[in-house]
């Protein structure tokens, strides 16, 4: 096999390296099927059993209550941005959208089209490098629901623990910090993922959704984008992204047998960010985080060097040790190391010694 590289993709990102090569050993044949997981039916009772075990082991990970449907849907996130509204906003009434970097704006920008809004935080002012105390959110206790990011990939700000919303229901794009860590889904009325930063490859996104919202769907939407056409049909009113939704099995099987559960993940993100945040914060104004440091994201750590003449080379050093994709996002610039869960602590050290080691040079 070819050396892989230290992987620092923002997504479509690192898969745990046992899982690619489950898939490899199995592709051509699944165990016991005879054929590739490529090539069955999603009605064969193959299929059926593998999209109730990833299920199962969504719901053994995050403790999902019973009045919690898991469903399985196309059109990555940003589809949810449209379906959230579209199902959940009923005419007359408003949504509450917290706004803390680039992911949640687009999803208040979506849901403006389909309803009304209210903007209850803006971060722009401070370029998205903080979170609202809870003071400065101002919420409506009639909204529909509120909305937040837990994790603005571009920005790297994380919350750490969910703001209060009172009676509520609080609706999550967990994108690219979904199964990080423990969380009592019991606080959510909705929270949603895209598999491609931490839980699988793209092509299917999680949404987890408290059985009572499913009454909120008209039976005018279309079929395709109603949470409840997918919770009725075991989220298959279609054929389903098959291959998808058995990389995320493996994944949760990951998590569960080799790492050993979400607490143990979360130990681990937090001695992996802490080897970053670290090399910057020891770096005398060297290295110059974006998140304010009691945001700081465990997933996605952005900085700037002080002298950003010496960007170029940083990258160019840092390639030549394959410490790839750690381009920053334009809006913010710098740099981005996504180091989600299936980054090995052996690859955050290497671009932590890397930093250091360049910062001395
Ligand atoms: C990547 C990402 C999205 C967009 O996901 P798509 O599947 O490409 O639509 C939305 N929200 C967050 C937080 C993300 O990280």
């Amino acid at each position: 096999m070819e050396k892989r590289i230290v992987n620092f993709s923002s997504g479509p990102a690192v898969l745990p390296l046992s899982v690619l090569q489950e898939a490899q050993r199995d592709l051509v044949c699944l165990p016991g099927v005879g054929a590739s997981i490529l090539e069955i039916s999603h009605r064969s009772k193959e299929f059926e059993a593998i999209l109730a075990q990833t299920e199962a082991n969504l719901r053994t990970l995050l403790a999902i209550p019973s009045n919690y449907k898991v469903l399985f849907i196309q059109g990555g996130s940003r589809l949810q941005f449209t379906m959230i509204p579209k199902n959940l906003l009923p005419a007359g009434q408003s949504a509450d959208y917290i706004v803390t970097g680039s992911w949640s704006k687009m999803a208040l920008d979506e849901a403006q089209r389909e309803g009304t809004v209210r903007v209850a935080y803006n971060g722009k002012a401070t370029n998205f490098d903080r979170l609202p105390e809870a003071s400065q959110i101002e919420l409506d206790p009639n909204a529909a629901y509120a909305y937040i990011c837990s994790n603005e990939t571009i920005q790297g700000v994380q919350f750490a623990a969910e703001p209060n919303v009172g009676n509520v229901p609080l609706v999550c794009d967990s994108s690219s910090d979904f199964l990080h860590r423990p969380l009592d889904i019991s606080k959510y009325g909705v929270l949603y993922a895209c598999a491609q930063k931490n839980a699988g490859p793209s092509g299917v996104t999680v949404v987890i959704i408290r059985e009572d919202l499913l009454n909120r769907s008209s039976d005018n939407l279309p079929t395709m984008l109603n949470y409840q056409s997918y919770a009725k049909e075991n989220s298959m009113p279609n054929t389903p992204p098959t291959f998808a939704i058995y990389l995320v099995n493996l994944v949760t099987k990951w998590l569960l047998n080799e790492v050993g559960g979400l607490a143990k993940m979360h130990d681990l993100n937090r001695r992996k960010a802490k080897l970053l945040y670290d090399a910057i914060d020891s770096s005398n104004g060297f290295y110059r985080g974006h998140a304010q440091p009691n945001c700081r994201s465990l997933m996605n750590v952005t900085f700037r060097l002080a002298d950003e003449a010496l960007e170029k080379e940083f990258i160019t050093k840092s390639e030549a040790r394959g410490l790839m994709s750690l381009k920053g996002h334009r809006s913010v610039g710098g740099f981005r190391a996504s180091i989600y869960n299936a980054m090995p602590l052996e690859g955050v050290q290497s671009l932590a010694d890397f930093m250091r080691e360049f910062a001395k040079r």
